[in-house]
Formats: C-alpha cells, sequence, structure tokens
C-alpha cells in the first residue's frame, strides 16, 4: 500500500508519503514527527475535529458554536452533523459546557458564550 497527502498539522503543508501494511507503516517527506504520525492515522482511522452551530431556543435569532471535545472518525461526520442539526440548547451557556457526553463517541462541547 502506498498513499501520497498534504499533511495539514501545520501551514508548511509538507508532501508526504505513506507506505506499508498490517501495522507497519514508513512515512516520508515529512519535516517533523508529527507529520508521521498524521500520515500513519490518516492512513489507518483519519479523524477530525468538526464544528457546527446549534440553535438557542430561548433566544431570538441566536445560535451557538459547538465542536467536538475531541476529533471523531472521519466517517462519522455526517451522523454527527444530523444529531447536531436537531439539537436546541438553553441559554445561557459557557464556552467549554458539555452540550452532550456523547455525540459519535466524543463530547459536544460549547466554543462560546451566550448569555
Ligand atoms: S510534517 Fe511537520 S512541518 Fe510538515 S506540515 Fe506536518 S507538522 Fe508541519
Amino acid at each position: 500500500m502506498k498513499k501520497e497527502l498534504v499533511c495539514i498539522i501545520c501551514p508548511r503543508g509538507c508532501a508526504l508519503t505513506v507506505s506499508g501494511e498490517n501495522g507497519v507503516y514508513n512515512v516520508t517527506g515529512n519535516s517533523c514527527p508529527r507529520g508521521e504520525r498524521y500520515g500513519i492515522d490518516e492512513t489507518t482511522h483519519p479523524t477530525r475535529t468538526v464544528t457546527a452551530l446549534v440553535r438557542v431556543e430561548n433566544r431570538r435569532d441566536t445560535m451557538l458554536s459547538v465542536k467536538t471535545g475531541t476529533p471523531i472518525d472521519k466517517g462519522l461526520i455526517f451522523e454527527w452533523m444530523r444529531l447536531v442539526n436537531g439539537l436546541k440548547v438553553k441559554a445561557p451557556v459557557k464556552a467549554g459546557t458539555v452540550i452532550l457526553e456523547d455525540a459519535c463517541g466524543a463530547k459536544l462541547v460549547a466554543t462560546r458564550d451566550v448569555e
């Protein structure tokens, strides 16, 4: 197996080549160890931090920004979005408040205050 991808960990955007299989992988093109970790993770189990807006039901025209507390499996992003799109919260909410304990395997966390 050989895969080419761009590291998105920092703005440098190194062009990575990941080769190997069965748990043994080799990464080239990375300028730092974070790129090696990213290349292997992206090849074996890609994850993403996802953000969205949730309606605040007791404030007119107000949305609360939320995100995954930890990255979730990339294949679960649409399921996560369907789940989050159906949510409503009540103000006040503080940044860092856990809105859901388990949204596709990760906490759903508020990223700003709504008074
Ligand atoms: S390999 Fe390191 S330097 Fe290159 S883009 Fe990734 S994090 Fe940045």
